[in-house]
């Protein structure tokens, strides 16, 4: 479905940020990026989205390379840690913007937007302003808001990043859950260890710009191919 062959990015002609990724993703799988601060996680998904384009390689989507697609067809929900909703628009209104934008017509707009946030368990708050939500009603509504258009391909970087503790675990299991119910591709970005394993098809253990490892969760823990797998998934758990 989505596949990296031997994409390399370099910022300001300097130091490889990313070096020689190549990376099958399959449609419907739930893959997380994990790994340390600037071990170019963000950038890999910056790139999958079309938001950077690689020094070399390419990354293409059902056989189509993503820089050849216009940004509003590339039919990609995100959802990022500081990825703001509109502050002067209520929650319906961010939730029907995408839609607008991909010239939904007006008669389902209403519909799917419901649909979207009865998914996140927030109905009955559509007239509200993101100011009149909590940091984690926020996130839902972002989510939704990822989720309105019907997707093929939702990023999340660090979505749950500044959430409580209790939060985080509460959302965890319900983006799971609607990964399960939906059967869309995430690819999911963390540095949080227990995080990737417990929500995870597969996990990418990424450092210094290298996929280290690519396994299932029980894998890495169980059979951790190099040290720096071993010592890192061990952390915190
Ligand atoms: P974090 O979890 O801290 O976001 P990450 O694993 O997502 O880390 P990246 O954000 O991809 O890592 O960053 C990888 C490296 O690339 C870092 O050294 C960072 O400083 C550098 N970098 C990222 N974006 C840019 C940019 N726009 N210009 C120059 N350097 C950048």
């Amino acid at each position: 479905f989505v596949v990296f062959s031997d994409v390399q990015k370099t910022y300001d002609g300097e130091i490889l940020v990313v070096k020689n990724l190549n990376l099958t993703i399959e449609r419907g799988e739930f893959l997380t990026l994990l790994g340390p601060s600037g071990s170019g996680k963000t950038t890999t998904l910056m790139m999958l989205a079309g938001f950077e384009v690689p020094t070399h390689g390419r990354i293409e989507i059902d056989k189509v390379e993503v820089n050849n697609v216009a940004p509003h067809k590339r039919n990609i929900g995100m959802v990022f840690q500081n990825y703001a909703l509109f502050p002067h628009m209520t929650v319906e209104e961010n939730l029907a913007f995408p839609l607008q934008v991909r010239k939904v017509p007006k008669s389902e707009i209403a519909a799917k937007v419901e649909r979207a946030l009865d998914m996140v368990q927030m109905p009955a708050m559509g007239k509200r302003r993101p100011a009149q939500l909590s940091g984690g009603q926020q996130q839902r509504v972002a989510l939704a808001r990822a989720l309105v258009f019907d997707p093929k391909l939702v990023l999340m970087d660090e979505p749950l990043g500044a959430l409580d503790k209790q939060l985080r675990e509460h959302m965890q299991i319900e983006i799971k859950h609607i990964h399960e119910r939906l059967g869309v591709t995430i690819v999911y970005v963390t540095h949080d260890q227990s995080e990737a394993l417990t929500m995870s098809d597969r996990v990418a253990v990424f450092n210094d710009g290298i996929i280290q490892q690519l396994a299932r969760p029980a894998d890495l823990y169980e059979r951790p191919e190099n040290s720096f797998v071993a010592q890192f998934i061990g952390e915190n758990n």
